[in-house]
This record gives C-alpha cells, sequence and structure tokens, in this order.
C-alpha cells in the first residue's frame, strides 16, 4: 500500500484530494492547521501542525519505522480570493515561502519518492482580452500580476531546485480557479463562484447582486473533482521539470458567471457593480500539457455550478436557522 501525506488536507482542494487518494487504495495521513471544516476528514490520520515551523515539517514527514512516504502533496497556503490576496500579501509571502522552503526540504532530505506542489495561474502576467493562449514557458520573462503569484513561481523554482539537488521527482501543476462544494464561502477568503453563489443565495428573485467592477473581466474556472483528477495525473506522469496548467478551456466574464448561477438558482439577478479588486483583466492558458497525459475535464461551468450552488445555498440556509 502507498503512503501519501497531504499537507494543506484541512482545506478545499486538499480535502478532497485526500478523498480521491483513499479511493485509490492508498494510506493517507493528512497535514494541516485545522480539521476539514465541512466533513470529517478521508485521511486516516490527520496530524494538527504548523507547518511554518520546519520541526513540524519533518514532523509531518516521519512515518512510524523511518520510511520516507511514497508521495507528498504540498497544498498548505495562506491563501484566499482576490480580495484576500490584496489585502494580506506580506503575511502571504511571509507563511507560504516558509511553508514551501519547510516541507520542500524536509522531503528530500527524507528521499520521499514524489513530491507535488500546487502553484497557481496567478505566476503569468496580466492578458489582453482575445489574446492567444499562453503555454506554461510564457512565465517568463515572469511579471505575475500580484505577490501571492510572485511567491508561487519562487516555490516553484525552489521545488525544482531540490529535485536537481535531492534527485527527488517533483511534480508543479497551475491551477485556475477552482470551485465546488466544501470550500470557504465566506469570511473574506472565499473565491468568486462560492461568494457569488452566497449572494444569489441571500438574494430575493429580481433582486440586485454587487459585482467588483465592470464584470467584464474574463476568467476561467475549473470544478474541484476535475482538478483533483488532474493532480492524480500529473503526480504520475513523466513530467519532469515541466509545470502544468490545470484548467478548463471554458472561459467566461463575471458577468457571464453571475448569469450562470442565478440561472441554475432559477432567480432573475441584476448585476451592480462597485469597486473592488478585480485582479487581471484576461486570462487564457494553454491546457495542452496536462490533456497529454490523457487527461480531460469532465464538468462543464454550468454542471459544476449546479453541484457548487445547491450546497452553499444549503449552508446559507443553515447559518440563518442555525
Ligand atoms: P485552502 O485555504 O482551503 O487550503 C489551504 C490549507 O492550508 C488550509 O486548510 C490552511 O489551514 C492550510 N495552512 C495554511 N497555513 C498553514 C500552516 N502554517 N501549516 C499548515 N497548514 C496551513 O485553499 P485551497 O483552495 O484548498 O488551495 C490549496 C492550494 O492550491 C493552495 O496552495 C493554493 O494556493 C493553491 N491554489 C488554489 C486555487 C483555488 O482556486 N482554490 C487556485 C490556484 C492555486
Amino acid at each position: 500500500m502507498k503512503t501519501a501525506v497531504v499537507c494543506g488536507a484541512g482545506g478545499f482542494i486538499g480535502s478532497h484530494l485526500a478523498r480521491a487518494l483513499k479511493a485509490r487504495g492508498y494510506r493517507v495521513r493528512g497535514v494541516d492547521l485545522k480539521k476539514p471544516e465541512f466533513s470529517p476528514t478521508a485521511a486516516d490520520e490527520f496530524l494538527l501542525l504548523d507547518l511554518r515551523e520546519r520541526a513540524s515539517a519533518e514532523a509531518a514527514l516521519a512515518l512510524p519505522g523511518g520510511a520516507a512516504p511514497d508521495e507528498v502533496y504540498q497544498l498548505a497556503a495562506d491563501m484566499g480570493g482576490m480580495g484576500y490576496i490584496h489585502a494580506a500579501s506580506a503575511d502571504i509571502m511571509h507563511d507560504s515561502v516558509l511553508i514551501n522552503a519547510n516541507v520542500v526540504r524536509a522531503a528530500a532530505e527524507k528521499g520521499v519518492g514524489r513530491y507535488f506542489f500546487s502553484s497557481s495561474v496567478c505566476v503569468y502576467r496580466d492578458m489582453a482580452r482575445g489574446e492567444p493562449p499562453l503555454s506554461e514557458d510564457d512565465a517568463y520573462p515572469a511579471r505575475p500580476d500580484n505577490d501571492y503569484g510572485w511567491e508561487k513561481l519562487y516555490a516553484e523554482r525552489m521545488a525544482f531546485a531540490h529535485a536537481r539537488a535531492f534527485g527527488m521527482k517533483v511534480r508543479v501543476a497551475r491551477f485556475q480557479n477552482c470551485y465546488g462544494p466544501e470550500g470557504t464561502w465566506r469570511g473574506g477568503r472565499e473565491k468568486a463562484p462560492a461568494a457569488l453563489s452566497r449572494k444569489v443565495a441571500e438574494t430575493p428573485d429580481g433582486g440586485e447582486v454587487e459585482i467588483w467592477g465592470d464584470g467584464n473581466a474574463v476568467r476561467n474556472f475549473i470544478y474541484v473533482d476535475d482538478l483533483v483528477e488532474g493532480i492524480l495525473a500529473l503526480m504520475a506522469s513523466d513530467l519532469d521539470f515541466k509545470p502544468a496548467n490545470i484548467g478548463t478551456q471554458e472561459y467566461v466574464t463575471v458577468r457571464e458567471l453571475l448569469a450562470a448561477i442565478a440561472d441554475v438558482a432559477g432567480k432573475r439577478i441584476a448585476a451592480k457593480s462597485v469597486p473592488g479588486p478585480v485582479g487581471v483583466a484576461s486570462r487564457n492558458f494553454s491546457t495542452a500539457r496536462i490533456e497529454n497525459t490523457g487527461w480531460r475535464p469532465r464538468f462543464a461551468l454550468r454542471d459544476g455550478l449546479a453541484r457548487l450552488y445547491p450546497w452553499i445555498a444549503a449552508q446559507v440556509a443553515a447559518a440563518r436557522n442555525p
């Protein structure tokens, strides 16, 4: 039986990943500052550790008997949607770089077989609408739009440097915006699909929902089950020193996203522009590299939203009537 350690297993994607690894027969250790918020962890064991501490990273990877884990998935990060990324860049850069330095070094020294790092399409520069897709190599010359993206780019390089120095197999994925049930939906760290779903759930039929900026920014969203399958496909691949974008090819404006959520909810909702941290103007990325592994997304945006929205509506209802 293979052993996998999932760092960040108390978070959105990490908790779904732990479930998928269990379903594939792995023995799974979850590590995080906190347990998953919405349902019990699928991991066989769960360690509450602060990975900003080097000793915690070593403890996270120390298995009984001293063997190295076969696979380590590093998803722990100080993380949030665009509002949080703009408000908390010092904490993000400080905390996440410590986590990434500690975990990758502990893994390399331990002799871990395969190491996965969750990067982001925030490593890319802003794009104009209608620009042809950027491939992974187009992250250089580097000009990320925010400090979160700079930290990710540095952490990618740090992971590959450890691959070279220690001979560890490293896989790096650049995630597009991920959405689905059991992700953060309130509190300031939520991302656009969850935030807009919450607002639609809170708004009566015929009402208005606020969007940041003019709503014409172009975005791409990937359903969490598809992303998890992409992570596993990349980890099993032979893509040494080759980061891979994981996302769909379905691009929508923020207004279109809101309209799709309203449609799923069966409500007539108008968008009201308000000032806010909009982020980049446009996105368009090649997914040819990850698709060469045979992976394909299965969920169109509308199908994924049809799974996200009822979950958020239930959270909103439960919060109203605790
Ligand atoms: P999340 O916030 O739900 O999960 C991150 C987890 O890391 C949290 O549970 C948090 O408690 C944990 N963590 C933070 N600091 C820690 C510390 N010091 N020690 C131990 N654990 C700590 O975020 P997510 O959406 O599941 O994202 C997972 C990874 O994927 C992150 O690295 C994120 O940057 C990356 N990513 C996510 C998206 C997305 O759309 N969700 C997009 C691009 C990249």
